[in-house]
Order: structure tokens, then C-alpha cells, then sequence
């Protein structure tokens, strides 16, 4: 039986035949511990993890000396919001809670950016002075539900006006491979990575950060030397040698692939707003990842709608990193109701889709939401 065509690209992407081949003598004969250095199985894979660290720096316009290698982009936001050295700390609701819950859960004052109904922050100089100096704001690229890309630049510029007055990260797991990014441009500090979010593997990622910033991180891990310390622990060699392969295969089809996956998202989004009159888009309606459609459904049984869906294709309902709760603090931060919220799917195309599979889904929802509401 064919399986349900893979809409969930935001939770996590299929992994690339390119990258799995690259990876695979790493599993087989190159197995050496990358912190061997006397013999050649170590050396082979020291020289694989440096050139994907070149690789992964290359995709966001960094050197690979600004680059560690961490198991995700949830370590790495756990490493910045627990580990610097601040007073303050400022975030918006709408982060994923790999930032949330560190940030809430340390010792330092918080303070909470605003968030309009489109899943945007909303900053200027005044809010950054409020804060006062010694501080750290953590604002994600774009948002893992609705995919709203945030004002990034903008709050370059105000931290360049501020004369970097405080410290800036930025959680860029949804924006690796789907948007052109450039740390220096940024003027980020601190930026966390995920693999699997670009066509990696899972349980690896990547810790930018930018040399002026480097004395200011203090490690939470200890008992190895391993990415200068920072993160002790055996280097998951074939899994940074995968990252490191995504993001070249990302360096080379970014352009065309958001193109092709932003016609088929649009396409997508037309067919059911021409067929489903009361449906509701979150997120910005430009400033939004090309992949992304968060739709609030008129739908009187989201259970039954789900259970006609399930074999057809497979999307969210709220964040999976939220556990599918039917809650979602993203969109609660944004001031959808509670009970809107009930009725919300998240769809995330990516690099395997297709225009049929697009067709075929505006079909399964259309059908599964008319049997949800007729009871049936
Ligand atoms: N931040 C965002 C915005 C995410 O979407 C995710 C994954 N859902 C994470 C962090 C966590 O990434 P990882 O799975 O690599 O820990």
C-alpha cells in the first residue's frame, strides 16, 4: 500500500540520498575516533569533520573556526540561554522551548519581546534600552509553526546603532537551507543549527559563534577538549560528515529548490482558499518560509478530520515538538483563541514534493474535512 505523502517538513526532512552515500564510509571502513591522532582512522576522520565544518560554514557565511559541532539545535540553544554571561535575558513567546524553557528557567531578569497576530516581534532601539546593558536577546530566524521570518536585519541595525550593547542569537534551525544567510550581515553573536531540518541526519547540529563573543560562553559540559571544549564528548563523525554534505547540496539548489517548493506552497494555499471559504492563514503572508502553511480549519471535529487524513498524507496538528497537544504557545503568543487553536494544521513542503502530491493533498483535505463535518 502506497504510504501518506510527506508534508511535515518542519518537523523533520527526509534524508537525502547524496548525504546518506557521504555518510556511509564513515559507519563502514573510516570509523576512527576523530580525537585519535596517532593513526590514520583518526586522522581520515579528523580531516572529514573539519571539511564539513568548512561546508556548514560556508552555507552561513562564517569561518569554520566560529563553528561546534553540537547533537542539535536544541543543545545549542541550551548552551547559549544557559551559558552566557548576562544579566538579562529577552524572548519572545513564540520561540520553540529548547529556548523557552532554558531562558525561563535560569537565574537571570526576563524580559518578553512583543509578537503581533502574525507571528512577528515587534522591536525598535527603545525596547533594546529598556533592557538595559548586559543583556542577551534570543529571536528565532522563522517560526516552526507558522513560518514567519522575523526582522533580522533590522535588529542588526539596531544593534549596530546600539553599538552592541547586548548579545544576539538567533535559533536558525528552520532557516538553514530555505533562506540565504550571512552571520557577519546578521551581526549575530550566537546562531543554533539543526541537520535533519536541511536533509540531515537527526541527533547532530551546529553552534555559531562569532569570535567577538567567544569569551563570554562559559561551557556547561565537562570531561573531554573535544569543539574546543565547548562540547566535550566523542564528535558523531558520520553524522557531522552528513550535515556537512546537506549543507552543500543546500549551497547548490537554495535558490531553485525555494522557487519550485514556494510555486507548489501557493498552489497549495489557492486551491483550499478557493475551496474552504472560512480558512484562516496564520503566519506573515509574505515574510513567511516558502514551505510553510498553518491553516486554521472551520472544522467541527478535528479528531474525526484527522483519523480520514492520516493514510493520505502526513502533516501536524500543532508543533511535534510540542507533543501534539492541540495546544500551541506559538499561536497562543500570536492571540489566537484557544478554541480557534483546536482547529489548526501545520503543512511543511520540502526538496521531495511534487505538484501531484500537492493536488492530491488539497484533495485528501477538502474530503477529509467535508466527512469530519458531516459526521461521517
Ligand atoms: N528550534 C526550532 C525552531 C525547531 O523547529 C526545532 C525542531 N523542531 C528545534 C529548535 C530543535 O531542534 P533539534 O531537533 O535539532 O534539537
Amino acid at each position: 500500500m502506497a504510504r501518506p505523502i510527506y508534508l511535515d517538513n518542519h518537523a523533520t526532512t527526509r534524508l537525502d540520498p547524496y548525504v546518506l552515500r557521504a555518510m556511509m564510509p564513515y559507519f563502514e571502513e573510516e570509523y576512527g575516533n576523530s580525537a585519535s591522532a596517532g593513526h590514520e582512522y583518526g586522522w581520515h576522520a579528523k580531516e572529514a569533520v573539519e571539511e564539513a565544518r568548512q561546508k556548514v560554514a560556508r552555507l552561513i557565511g562564517a569561518e569554520s573556526h566560529n563553528i561546534v559541532f553540537t547533537s542539535g539545535a536544541t543543545e545549542s540553544n541550551n548552551i547559549v540561554l544557559k551559558g552566557t554571561n548576562v544579566r538579562t535575558v529577552a524572548v519572545a513567546g513564540i520561540e520553540h522551548k529548547s529556548v523557552l524553557a532554558p531562558a525561563r528557567g535560569s537565574h537571570l531578569r526576563q524580559e518578553t519581546i512583543p509578537v503581533d497576530q502574525r507571528g512577528m516581534i515587534t522591536v525598535n532601539e527603545a525596547s533594546f534600552s529598556r533592557f538595559g546593558s548586559n543583556h542577551l536577546v534570543s529571536v528565532m530566524g522563522a517560526n516552526n509553526e507558522v513560518g514567519t521570518i522575523q526582522p533580522l536585519l533590522h535588529l542588526a541595525a539596531i544593534k549596530m546603532s546600539m553599538r552592541d550593547s547586548f548579545l544576539l542569537h538567533a535559533d536558525m534551525a528552520q532557516m538553514l537551507g530555505r533562506e540565504w544567510l550571512d552571520m557577519k550581515a546578521l551581526a549575530l553573536d550566537f546562531a543554533s543549527f539543526s541537520a535533519h531540518k536541511v536533509y540531515g541526519p537527526k541527533g547532530v547540529g551546529a553552534l555559531y559563534i562569532a569570535d567577538e563573543a567567544r569569551s563570554r560562553l562559559s561551557r556547561l559540559m565537562f570531561g573531554g577538549r573535544q569543539e574546543s571544549g565547548l562540547r566535550p564528548g566523542t564528535v558523531n563523525v558520520p553524522g557531522v560528515v552528513g550535515f556537512g554534505a546537506a549543507c552543500e547540496v543546500a549551497m547548490r539548489e537554495l535558490v531553485k529548490e525555494q522557487r519550485c517548493v514556494r510555486r507548489m506552497r501557493n498552489g497549495l494555499q489557492k486551491k483550499l482558499e478557493q475551496e474552504i471559504p472560512d480558512l484562516t492563514v496564520y503566519g506573515h503572508p509574505e515574510k513567511r518560509l516558502a514551505g510553510n502553511l498553518c491553516l486554521g480549519l472551520p472544522c467541527q471535529n478535528m479528531t474525526a478530520f484527522m483519523a480520514c487524513l492520516e493514510p493520505e498524507i502526513a502533516i501536524s496538528s500543532g508543533s511535534a515538538c510540542s507533543g501534539f497537544s492541540g495546544r500551541s504557545h506559538v499561536l497562543e503568543a500570536m492571540g489566537v483563541s484557544e478554541r480557534a487553536m483546536q482547529s489548526v494544521i501545520r503543512i511543511g513542503i520540502g526538496r521531495f514534493n511534487t505538484v501531484e502530491d500537492m493536488d492530491k493533498a488539497a484533495g485528501a483535505i477538502i474530503c477529509a474535512l467535508d466527512m469530519a463535518n458531516k459526521g461521517g
